[in-house]
């Protein structure tokens, strides 16, 4: 293929290339991280990645979501802040990146939330879940953002989005990434058991860490909110989307290989291993 280049990416790059922590830094030197989604009947998405941003090493965490959702959610990121999200659109100025998506619901006017976004954020946005559901009815808006915008769909979201089925992206995960990446000016962070991280100029890195442990509801919101804590803190999106992809599986192993088991893994538990996984790697 041509300008085809693939890089595996694993510990020892993160090693090399994570951020240290500047000790006379603030909180807003970390970055400060918007998070639109959380419903009353899926509360804890949003709550996951808001929580594992914090984790990340996150300066400042606030989290647009239905009022109903305050209550539950709170309690769980008790140094988040709050807004109420609105149909007819949010404040999302004064924010280093935005994540749209996690358990936000496809009710018609979340559509309507998703476009807002790809118009007036003009930072990074990285959109999830149902954000790439709501996504499909407005990809002229992603053709024309000139800020960053990440993806990260499951290959059932990226055949959606496509028009493609799952089998067939699973055939063909690299040369369909790299299309849509291309095409759209769009980060593309496929996940699975290898995950394919493409930038809009075809740049390809492959994150085979993580385990079968993963496997199960809540993983991609904490995906979700390590990389929005990454792209706040690092220079460069591929390494940020790379560097956080790695970590989330990585935490996934340490865990299985003391105390847990990839059977009764949460992905809360990620979210709460993340704190040996930064010991670890610095
Ligand atoms: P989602 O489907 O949105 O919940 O995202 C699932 C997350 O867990 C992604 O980061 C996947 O890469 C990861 N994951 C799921 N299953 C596996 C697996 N069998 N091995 C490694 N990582 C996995
Ligand atoms: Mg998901």
């Amino acid at each position: 293929l041509p300008n085809c280049s693939r890089r595996l990416w694993g510990v020892q790059d993160v090693k090399r290339t994570l951020p240290e922590r500047d000790a006379h830094s603030h909180k807003g030197t970390h970055g400060k991280g918007l998070f639109v989604g959380g419903s009353l009947f899926m509360p804890g998405s949003v709550a996951m990645s808001a929580r594992a941003a914090l984790r990340s090493g996150a300066g400042l965490v606030a989290i647009a979501t239905d009022e109903q959702a305050i209550p539950s959610v709170s309690p769980y990121v008790q140094e988040a802040t709050f807004v109420e999200l609105k149909e007819e659109g949010q404040a999302v100025s004064g924010y280093d990146a935005v994540a749209v998506g996690m358990g936000l619901g496809r009710r018609p006017y979340c559509g309507k939330v998703v476009k807002q976004l790809m118009q007036e954020v003009d930072g990074p946005l990285l959109i999830d879940a149902d954000g790439l559901h709501l996504l499909k009815g407005s990809l002229d808006e992603l053709e024309r953002r000139s800020a960053p915008t990440v993806l990260t769909p499951h290959p059932g979201e990226f055949a959606h989005l496509t028009g493609l089925t799952a089998p067939e992206v699973l055939q063909s995960p690299f040369v369909y990434s790299r299309e849509f990446a291309e095409r759209y000016g769009a980060y593309i962070v496929l996940k699975g058991p290898s995950t394919i991280i493409t930038a809009p100029d075809g740049e390809q890195r492959v994150d085979r860490s993580g385990n079968a442990g993963l496997a199960k509801g809540g993983s991609g919101d904490v995906l979700s909110g390590i990389l929005i804590s990454m792209i706040m803190q690092s220079n460069g999106l591929m390494d940020a989307l790379s560097n956080g992809c790695v970590l989330h599986g990585y935490t996934a192993e340490l865990l299985v290989e003391a105390g847990h088991s990839k059977v009764d893994l949460l992905a809360s538990d990620v979210i709460e291993g993340l704190s040996r996984t930064f010991r670890t790697l610095s």
